[in-house]
């Protein structure tokens, strides 16, 4: 991976931001998070490693999740040390299936708990919107991995750190800590092995056979056109609304502004989105309007 300074941040930040990202070490043929992920990204990403380029600012959020999983994982040791069954702090558990070796690395394991806890640093409004669907997926297969290897998991939960937490804010449900702690539901374990099977299909099928893979709108975090309503002299919207349809009636001083959806994910974050031909066809379409 290159990582560039676009910015001209500090030197010494960049060079932490290097070695943090280079700690990551994956395991396995897949790890949970890239098997729940887009078999194209994982594709793409697998032939041109050497090539992803990164600036050093998009990695913030991901460096200080580790920074804060390493203060965590030190922390913890000297706790263990007064436990009897100790808890078990960043272990990578491991299992095949249809011949991949799949792997996921869980924060925290309380054995006397039959609990996995995961540190997230995320968005306020993540939380507030309830969405914890990947949350889910990536959980269960942790317990899968966790019980295929001797312990018992019947425990899931997410110890979110709100990034963007603002302690005056006036929202309504607007959580009252920085920190949540959110219980994620258990899945039966046919469950959880019919999901990971499944999905190792859809990337070996991609990875390995060579098959055609186009990112959905939830891979590629595609916004959805979008209708604002705005009242005239305003320049922000008053209400967003799905369709035009939605808004109904609207008075006199106000008008209906049409908002082309984005792939905010592609446009962004995706970090191979220069090597994307989905991506590229789809800003070329844009372009032609
Ligand atoms: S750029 Fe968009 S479409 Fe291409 S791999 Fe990334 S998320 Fe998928």
């Amino acid at each position: 991976m290159i990582v560039t300074n676009k910015n001209n941040l500090p030197e010494p930040l960049v060079r932490a931001f290097k070695v943090l990202n280079s700690k990551y070490v994956g395991g396995g043929n897949v790890s949970v998070t890239t098997l729940k992920d887009s078999p194209q990204i994982h594709k793409l990403r697998t032939i041109f490693k050497d090539y992803v380029t990164v600036d050093a600012e998009s990695m913030l959020y991901s460096v200080l999740g580790q920074a804060m999983h390493q203060v965590l994982e030190s922390a913890n040791e000297r706790v263990n040390e007064d436990k009897d069954v100790p808890d078990v702090i960043e272990k990578r558990f491991y299992k095949k299936f249809l011949g991949w070796e799949l792997s996921g690395q869980v924060d925290r394991l309380i054995p006397q708990e039959e609990k996995i806890s995961d540190w997230k640093m995320t968005s306020t409004w993540k939380v507030m919107n309830k969405k914890f669907d990947d949350w889910e997926k990536q959980l269960n297969c942790y317990a899968h991995l966790a019980r295929s290897n001797g312990y018992k998991v019947s425990n899931l939960e997410i110890v979110a750190v709100l990034r963007d937490y603002k302690k005056n804010s006036q929202s309504v449900n607007y959580p009252e800590s920085p920190i949540q702690v959110i219980d994620i539901p258990v899945w039966e374990d046919k469950k959880v092995e019919e999901y990971i099977t499944e999905r190792i299909k859809l990337h070996k099928s991609v990875i390995t056979e060579k098959k055609e893979y186009v990112c959905t709108n939830e891979d590629r975090w595609y916004t959805g056109d979008k209708w604002a309503l705005i009242k005239k002299g305003n320049k922000k919207a008053t209400k967003i609304f799905r369709t035009k349809e939605e808004a109904g009636e609207i008075g006199k001083e106000y008008k209906l502004e049409f908002r082309k959806g984005t792939s905010l994910r592609c446009e962004n974050y995706c970090e191979v989105s220069n090597f994307c031909k989905q991506y590229k066809e789809e800003k070329e379409k844009d372009e032609r309007g």
